[in-house]
């Protein structure tokens, strides 16, 4: 049985992410609520699901750290789920891999093709990131200190009004996308 593990960014209490200013609604949160939904898709598609939300993503902090949790377990398939901010106006959606071509690279792939086909043109999809050559890539901890493939989905950017309504009316829609490119991958 195929070991997923999905880590929501951030923590709520601790470190809520980015905020969207006008509702007050929270990546940490948005991002809980949507891979509690993921883990419920990919276990009724057969896989074994860790959810783990932590302020410690490698070995550095308080509370179950992310990385190691993936890493002892192990998890086949490794995915972080964020939401972007970056000016209010900026929009859309995109996902990250490790710097170099990886196998993690066909998994953002898989992901990317449900997410496209199940929004076509209404979400915006910010591709610029997906050949795992950017520097920008290499920052993130949850995908350097993970043995497995990673990925890294930032869903909409959050601090975007038109943004955010879009993933709150689409909430189940995207978990579902997200779970069916991850299984995509894992049949392949
Ligand atoms: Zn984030």
């Amino acid at each position: 049985m195929a070991r997923v593990f999905l880590n929501p960014g951030h923590c709520p209490g601790i470190d809520p992410g980015a905020i969207n200013k006008r509702s007050g609604i929270t990546e940490a949160d948005i991002a809980l609520e949507i891979g509690t939904m993921v883990k419920k898709y990919l276990e009724a598609a057969g896989c074994e699901v860790k959810l783990l939300q932590s302020d410690n993503l490698n070995y550095d902090g308080v509370g179950e750290c992310v990385c190691e949790a993936a890493n002892n377990w192990p998890a086949d398939v490794f995915v972080s789920l964020h939401c972007n901010a970056f000016n209010g106006m900026a929009e859309g959606t995109e996902i990250f891999t490790s710097r170099g071509q990886t196998a993690a690279d066909e998994l953002a792939t898989c992901i990317m093709s449900r997410v496209e086909n199940t929004f076509g043109a209404k979400l915006y999809v910010r591709s610029e990131w997906l050949d795992g050559d950017v520097d920008r890539e290499a920052g993130y901890v949850v995908l350097n200190a993970t043995n497995m493939p990673a990925v890294l989905y930032e869903m909409i950017f959050i601090d975007n009004d038109t943004d955010l309504e879009f993933l709150l009316a689409n909430k189940d829609e995207m978990a579902r996308a997200i779970a069916r490119g991850v299984t995509d991958y894992l049949s392949k």
